[in-house]
C-alpha cells in the first residue's frame, strides 16, 4: 500500500476523530480503533472516505495487552508497515481522593497509560524495521498542572509525558519520533456530561476566553506526523487556550 498507514486510538468520537479526518484530507489509510460504540466509529470512517482517506475499523481494548497485539499482528500481516500511531483513547473517573475506589484507579491508569504503552511497544515492533514512524500521545493539561477530583486521570497523564520523554529518546537512532499534545478543555462527549457550573468556572481559567475544539487539537497532531516536523520529538505541545504555559 502507497498510503500513509495510521491507528488512531479511540478514533471514532471527539478528538480521534477529528485527528482521523485530518489524517483522511493527507490521504493515509486510517486503523480506526474504539471500544464499544461501533456506529460512531462507523460514521467516522464514512467520513474519512469522503475526506480523500481509506481505513477500516479496528475494534479492541487499548487497556488489554494481548488485543493490542492482535490488532497490530493484523495491521501488520495486512499491509505491512504503520507510519503513525496516535495514543489518544481515554477515559474519566473522576472524584476527590478518599471517595475513589480501586477500580476507578485501575481503569484509569489501564485505558489512559498502559494503553499508550501497548500499543507503543507493539507500533515500534513494525517501526524500528522500517527505521521510522511518527507516536503522538494525548496527554492533558491537568497532566501537567495538577487538578482537584482528577488524581487517577492527572497521574495517568502525567505518566503519558514520561513515557512520551522516555521514548522518544530510545527511538530516535531508529528515526522514529514521540510527541505529545497535551490539550486543554475541548468540547466533547469527555466534558459535556460536566456540569454547567464547573464549565463556567473552567472558563474563567482560559485566557483566549473559550473552549477548544476537537480541530485545535487535530491540526497539531497532523503537523506532528508531518515531514515538515521530523527534527520535533520528545515535545509536550500544549493546546489550552494559555491555561497553562
Ligand atoms: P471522548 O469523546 O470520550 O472519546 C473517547 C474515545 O476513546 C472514544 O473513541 C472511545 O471509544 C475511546 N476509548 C475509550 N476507552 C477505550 C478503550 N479502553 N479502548 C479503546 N478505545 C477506547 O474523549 P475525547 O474528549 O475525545 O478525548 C480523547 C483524548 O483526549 C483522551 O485521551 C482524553 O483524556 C484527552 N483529553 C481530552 C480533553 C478534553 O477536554 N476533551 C482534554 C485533555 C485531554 P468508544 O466510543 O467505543 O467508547
Amino acid at each position: 500500500m502507497d498510503r500513509q498507514v495510521a491507528l488512531v486510538t479511540g478514533g471514532s468520537r471527539g478528538i480521534g476523530r477529528a485527528v482521523c479526518y485530518g489524517l483522511a484530507r493527507r490521504g493515509a489509510y486510517i486503523y480506526i480503533n474504539y471500544s464499544s460504540r461501533s456506529e460512531a466509529a462507523e460514521e467516522t470512517l464514512k467520513q474519512c472516505k469522503e475526506l480523500g482517506g481509506d481505513g477500516e475499523i479496528l475494534q479492541f481494548d487499548v487497556a488489554n495487552s494481548a488485543e493490542v497485539d492482535n490488532a497490530m499482528t493484523k495491521i501488520k500481516d495486512e499491509v505491512g508497515h504503520l507510519e503513525i500511531l496516535v495514543n489518544n483513547a481515554g477515559i474519566t473517573r473522576d472524584g476527590l481522593l478518599i471517595r475513589l475506589k480501586d477500580e476507578d484507579w485501575q481503569s484509569v491508569i489501564s485505558t489512559n497509560l498502559s494503553g499508550a504503552f501497548y500499543c507503543a511497544r507493539a507500533a515500534a515492533k513494525i517501526m524500528m524495521k522500517a527505521r521510522s514512524g511518527c507516536i503522538v500521545n494525548m496527554a492533558s493539561v491537568v497532566g501537567q498542572a495538577g487538578n482537584v477530583g482528577q488524581a487517577d486521570y492527572v497521574a495517568a497523564k502525567a505518566g503519558l509525558i514520561g513515557l512520551t520523554k522516555a521514548l522518544a529518546k530510545e527511538l530516535a537512532s531508529r528515526n522514529i519520533t514521540v510527541n505529545a499534545v497535551a490539550p486543554g478543555f475541548i468540547e466533547t462527549d469527555m466534558t459535556a456530561k460536566l456540569s454547567d457550573e464547573i464549565k463556567e468556572e473552567m472558563k474563567k481559567t482560559i485566557p483566549l476566553g473559550r473552549f477548544g475544539q476537537p480541530e485545535d487539537i487535530a491540526n497539531a497532531v497532523v503537523f506532528l506526523t508531518s515531514k515538515e516536523a521530523s527534527y520535533i520529538t520528545g515535545q509536550i505541545i500544549g493546546i489550552n487556550g494559555g491555561m497553562y504555559m
